[in-house]
């Protein structure tokens, strides 16, 4: 029976199975979907009850109440935990215990709140001391039932509480907790009542009612929390989507030695290796294991072999129970279709399933897991390229300790979260963020993290704890977020307070350098240098997997041979984007640069720009050799000339020398050239409008460039970066010989270049920035087509090349079909788009934007991933307007979204051609492209579903 989203679970029932809403966790949330997915095929659950996600907005509405329908449902709901299992709820003769846990649509490990034991109260404990035969047990879960509900319901300081207890067992010399018998629990559950009553001015709630009803409103209010607000704003959740509650039947893994509680994976979470993969502690309850506070033992052998762990195996500890619980594992496994991160208890031998969900993995386990479960038949390659999130991707490309570099160990840990991190020890989580932002690299070092740490968990390079195993929540989180983790380096003895570590007779403060490798559990003084990552077969076949699925060409953007190579590597198509201001910047060049701007008259200007020309037809072909045979989009001088104008007096004196002009003359030219918005001033196109000859040498240089490599006179070994003639630069002498480096030779060959000639030709996509009107990029495209002519003559041979304009403006979105007119193609370049759009500057908005975002204004920030709502409806039209004035129009996007999986996705619902990335981010962006190709497949309706 389902009333106001309560679903039955367990002991026969599958209300959510039976609605046909089993799996759907925008309403059950992960933890009810999957624990009603589990009683659906008849794994040991223990009886429960899911109140839906959409209850929490409902209850947040209501003014935190409910509804006395809601109330009702709620008793029809606890009848049922109830019949299952022949308990009855606030009954002291057999009292019904029950756990009240949040579980929102993706999971948030430890950020909202949980109760467990509730329904104890004066009575009911002693029923179950009874019930139980055990009254220490009985006491001691009483005790830890009022620690939890002040804490959590009531809001008290659980210091308070954990303090109480220190006194009490110093009282009694105690060194232990296990060394409390019944009657010492007892005497703490009157001083935590005590406590209760002096803080509040009443007492503990005896009524059961009342207890489950605070708690389900403190497990929504939850969602609200500060803490919770900023894991939702770091990992791009919404803030309405709301929790479900979990109230389930208590199962004790706290019953003495048959009893048991743990945490597994069906596969390695860290290494994706086919291998069960746990830890469990015999005699404990479920949190005693993630809390780090009891050092956790190995599930199985092999790995307390391997560790040379101490305490026994569950496998060799519990074989039965063990045995069982790997048919579980297979179970899932095989139903989920996915590697499962899983809590169990056992109790009294008895196994209970509490928890499964997909587990969150490191990207290399990513990775394995999705090729080897494709391997093994479980999945499709689709559904593998489908499960690898292409962001994550990046963990892979990042770089580990160099081998051979001389490590300064002084500590190890757990290997919690691979690649290898350093930067300055800091001891607390607002402290990393401060210095993280101060642009320091910061190990974030904490005796165990909580959710509180959050922010400086997102802000460090790498986490360091002294306490708590793989699956603490350090781990779990720094792995969620792809930083390097050491866990439980219990060697570590850390003041936080004091800013200090002590390990190994040595003293660290804040602010000295340490080195931390995440993927071997090492802690190291000192700097470490890193070499980069091999990439393993698997990501090259996820690659190829995801190369036949996706639509949308990837390019890079890359102003460099060397970055150029590194995007061919990854296995760009192209180049989206080459910046030519970045070569401006150039030592040897920069006085040229400054002379041409600071010339009163074109003649000036053309004096400097000769100077220029070389270097920038060297630029070009080094380019073209490195990406033969594919595109390379270059655009022609973009950011406002005030850039590049010289500062200090040595600058004016060097230009003065250069151009014969006095330096009193240039400050006074540098002074007119000043503006108030740079960035809606004289930049982009309106260069060229007002200084063609400025186009002309770049135009010029790009055609002479591609045509020098096509005819071999450019050397293809980028240790030589010049042009084979004429090279007016001496320090750049020219090649009698070029050399062609194997791979070119290769390519060459493979692409049936004639012998004698150079690389294959490249092709040149001239790209006009900042356009606005269809008048200046004509104006700009005869420009280009007129030094076309002139070169194509001089050198009697032609190159095919394109003309086209970034569509940066909002204006130039709303006259495509104008623009069309002139180009060949468009190229979305976001970062200005967004910025002009918005009317927000793109280099200030780091100061209010995290606000915005906060506030949801901003779903996510806008220059990392595109406002598909305002933005995105710009390019639409644009893309749109374009294509109707010339068929086949090409459209690509290279701004920063171009690297973005969600704005990709974007690209490829509005049809663009390509996207084009950093080329650190071009795996990420093919990866990331075939994904939207099969979104937009299922979209549409004809996706091949589930395999
Ligand atoms: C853009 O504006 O999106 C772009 C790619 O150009 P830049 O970032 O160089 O302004
Ligand atoms: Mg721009």
């Amino acid at each position: 029976m389902i009333k106001h989203s309560i679903y039955r679970f367990g002991g026969g029932a599958t209300d959510a199975a039976d609605a046909g809403v089993a799996g759907d966790k925008t309403l059950l949330g992960g933890k009810g979907a999957n624990l009603a997915g589990m009683a659906a095929i008849d794994l040991p659950v223990p009886p429960g009850i899911t109140i839906g996600t959409d209850m929490c907005a409902i209850y947040i509405a209501a003014d935190r109440s409910f509804t006395d329908d809601f109330l009702a449902a709620l008793t029809d709901g606890i009848g049922h935990i109830e019949t299952a299992t022949g308990k009855s709820f606030g009954d002291p003769s057999n009292p019904l215990l029950v756990s009240v846990r949040s579980g929102a649509r993706v999971s948030m490990p430890g950020m909202m709140d949980t109760v467990l034991n509730l329904g104890l109260n004066d009575a009911t404990v002693e029923g179950l001391a009874a019930a139980s035969g055990d009254a220490r047990f009985a006491w001691d879960s009483y005790r830890r039932f009022v620690q939890m509900y002040a804490d959590v319901v009531l809001g008290l300081d659980h210091g308070l509480f954990e303090e109480a207890l220190e006194i009490a067992k110093e009282d009694r010399g105690f060194a232990d907790d296990t060394q409390m018998g019944a009657d010492h629990w007892r005497a703490l559950v009157g001083e935590y009542k005590a406590i209760v009553a002096a803080e509040l001015g009443r007492d503990f709630p005896q009524d059961v009612n009342e207890q489950l009803t605070r708690a389900i409103g403190a497990v929504f209010d939850s969602w609200q929390s500060e803490r919770a607000r900023v894991y939702r704003r770091i990992n791009a959740i919404p803030h309405d989507w709301g929790t479900a509650v979990n109230v389930q039947a208590m199962v004790f893994g706290n019953m003495g030695d048959t009893s048991a509680t743990g945490v597994a994976f069906t596969r390695n979470p860290s290494t994706g290796e086919k291998a069960w993969y746990g830890e469990w502690l015999v005699n404990a309850q479920g949190e005693d294991v993630v809390a780090g506070i009891r050092t956790p033992q190995y599930l199985t052998l092999a790995a307390r072999d391997e560790a040379g762990a101490r305490l026994p195996s569950m496998e060799e500890a519990m074989p039965e129970v063990f045995g069982e619980l790997g048919r579980v594992f297979d179970t899932l496994e095989t139903h989920y279709r996915d590697m499962q991160d899983i809590e169990f208890t056992v109790e009294r031998g008895q196994l209970w399933m509490l928890q499964t969900r997909a587990g969150k993995r490191t990207a290399p386990a990513a990775l394995k897991i999705a090729v080897d479960m494709a391997h093994e038949g479980l999945i499709s390659e689709e559904e593998a390229v489908a499960r690898v999130e292409a962001q994550a991707l990046d963990q892979l490309l990042h770089p580990s300790l160099d081998p051979a570099a001389v490590r300064d160990v002084v500590a190890r840990g757990l290997p919690a979260s691979p690649g290898a991190a350093s930067g300055i020890a800091v001891f607390d989580a607002d402290t990393a963020e401060r210095r993280a932002g101060a642009g320091d690299r910061v190990i974030l070092i904490r005796t165990e993290t909580s959710p509180e740490d959050i922010h400086g968990m997102h802000a460090a390079a790498g986490i360091l704890t002294a306490r708590g195993g793989m699956t603490s929540h350090a781990a779990v989180v720094a792995r969620g977020m792809g930083r390097p983790c050491v866990s439980g380096a219990g060697t570590l003895s850390i003041d936080a307070k004091a800013g200090s570590l002590k390990v190994a007779g040595r003293a660290f403060a804040e602010g000295d350098m340490l080195t931390i490798d995440g993927s071997t559990g090492e802690v190291m003084a000192g700097e470490v240098a890193t070499v980069q990552p091999e990439l393993s077969g698997d990501f090259g076949v996820l690659m190829g997997w995801a190369d036949k699925v996706r639509r949308l060409g990837v390019r890079a953007n890359a102003e460099t041979p060397a970055d150029c190579r590194v995007a061919r590597e990854f296995g760009a198509e192209g180049i989206g984007l080459c910046r030519t201001e970045h070569m401006f910047f150039d030592a040897a060049r920069i006085a040229a640069v400054r002379e041409m701007i600071l010339a009163d008259d074109e003649a000036g200007r053309r004096v400097a720009l000769a100077k220029l020309l070389p270097e920038q037809r060297a630029d070009f072909a080094g380019i073209f050799t490195e990406m033969a045979g594919l595109p390379v989009t270059i655009r022609l001088l973009d950011p406002p000339l005030h850039e590049f104008l010289p500062h200090a007096d040595k600058d004016f004196d060097e230009v003065a020398a250069a151009s014969g002009v006095s330096v009193e003359k240039l400050r006074a030219r540098a002074a007119e050239l000043h503006e108030f918005n740079p960035m809606l001033g004289h930049r982009g196109c309106r260069l060229g409008v007002t200084y063609p000859e400025i186009y002309e040498m770049q135009a010029r240089a790009i055609f002479e460039a591609a045509i020098d490599v096509a005819e071999g006179k450019f050397a293809a070994d980028s240790s030589a970066r010049h042009v084979a003639s004429e090279s007016p630069n001496p320090s750049h002498p020219a090649q009698a010989e070029p050399v062609e480096a194997p791979a070119r030779a290769a390519l060459r060959q493979a692409q049936g270049e004639r012998g004698g000639e150079g690389i294959v030709a490249p092709i040149p996509e001239i790209m006009i920035p900042l356009v606005g009107t269809a008048r200046e990029l004509e104006l700009m495209k005869t420009v280009v087509d007129d030094t076309a002519r002139a070169v194509f003559a001089e050198r009697g041979r032609e190159i095919a090349y394109l003309v086209g304009t970034m569509i940066e403006l909002p204006r130039a979105c709303l006259m495509a079909d104008e623009i069309a007119a002139s180009a060949q193609f468009f190229s979305f370049g976001t970062n200005d788009l967004t910025q002009t759009t918005l009317g927000v500057s793109r280099d200030d908005a780091g100061r209010f934007l995290g606000q915005y975002v906060d506030k949801g204004i901003y779903a996510t920030d806008p220059f990392v991933s595109i406002d598909v709502a305002g933005v995105g409806q710009l390019i639409e039209l644009a893309a749109q307007r374009g294509r109707g004035a010339r068929d086949g129009l090409k459209l690509g996007i290279c701004g920063e979204h171009g690297g973005d999986p969600a704005s990709i996705d974007f690209c490829e619902s509005v049809g663009l051609d390509y996207v084009s990335a950093s080329p650190y981010r071009v795996p990420i962006a093919r990866l990331a492209a075939a994904q939207a190709a099969l979104a937009a497949r299922n979209r549409s309706g004809d996706g091949k579903g589930d395999k």
